[in-house]
């Protein structure tokens, strides 16, 4: 690896930093970053970072700071919940009821609440996971019964895309859900999770209130 350009990795975040409006959260998205360069960017003062990966996120956890925020942002398969769980701060990837059982499972055994998101399937490919909305609407349509599961809002991915249109409808379409479900929900629904490096402007326009950006704070991946 290259040696840690400490000046280069502050010009970055602080740049995508003064675009963000006050009331956005960033999540540094860390896949494959070496806890060397998540030190680097705690240093700095930033303490909400990001992993995919459940064993990416089990090394590192414990050779970081304990205050740092870990989001758990990847497709959380049912095997590994019982590691993201008592690690996470928020999951962001629920995409299913049997996801959800399972997450109730461990937090109850852990004796706490863990804060999620539902993901909702907003692109146009196939691969990206979640919800669908009508989905979504029939969950919530009946009471909560994971007691140890707190919902605290949506996430979605938009199409990989150059079509600025297609992504800015997808980002509406899921903001509009998200306020629609809001107005009936308790006041911990309040995070709207959309947006990455290369398309965040588009999705705080539509109303997101978490960002999730990798590239544009720790350059490209090689991965
Ligand atoms: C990798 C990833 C990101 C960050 O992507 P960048 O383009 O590097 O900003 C955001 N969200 C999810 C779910 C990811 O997997």
């Amino acid at each position: 690896m290259a040696a840690l350009d400490r000046q280069a990795l502050a010009v970055r975040y602080h740049a995508v930093k003064s675009l963000l409006p006050s009331h956005v959260t960033l999540v540094a998205v860390s896949k494959t970053r070496t806890v060397q360069e998540i030190q680097a960017l705690y240093d700095l003062g930033h303490r909400a970072f990001g992993e995919n990966y459940p064993q990416e996120l089990r090394d590192k956890q414990p050779l970081l700071p304990t205050d740092i925020e870990w989001h758990f942002i990847g497709h959380l398969q049912r095997s590994n919940v019982k590691h993201v769980v008592p690690l996470a701060h928020l999951i962001h990837g629920i995409d299913g009821m049997k996801l959800l059982d399972e997450v109730q499972k461990w937090a109850e055994g852990l004796g706490r609440k863990v804060d999620v998101l539902l993901q909702v399937h907003i692109a146009q490919e196939k691969t990206k996971h979640g919800f669908t909305p009508a989905e979504v609407d029939s969950l919530l349509s009946e009471p909560w019964h994971w007691d140890h599961v707190r919902l605290r809002g949506a996430m979605g991915m938009a199409t990989n895309t150059d079509d600025v249109q297609v992504v800015q409808d997808e980002f509406k379409g899921l903001a509009s859900l998200f306020e629609r479900l809001k107005n009936n929900a308790g006041a911990d629904f309040d995070t709207l999770s959309m947006g990455m490096s290369g398309d965040a402007h588009l999705a705080i326009q539509a109303g997101s209130t978490l960002v999730r950006i990798g590239t544009a704070i720790f350059g490209h991946r090689n991965q």
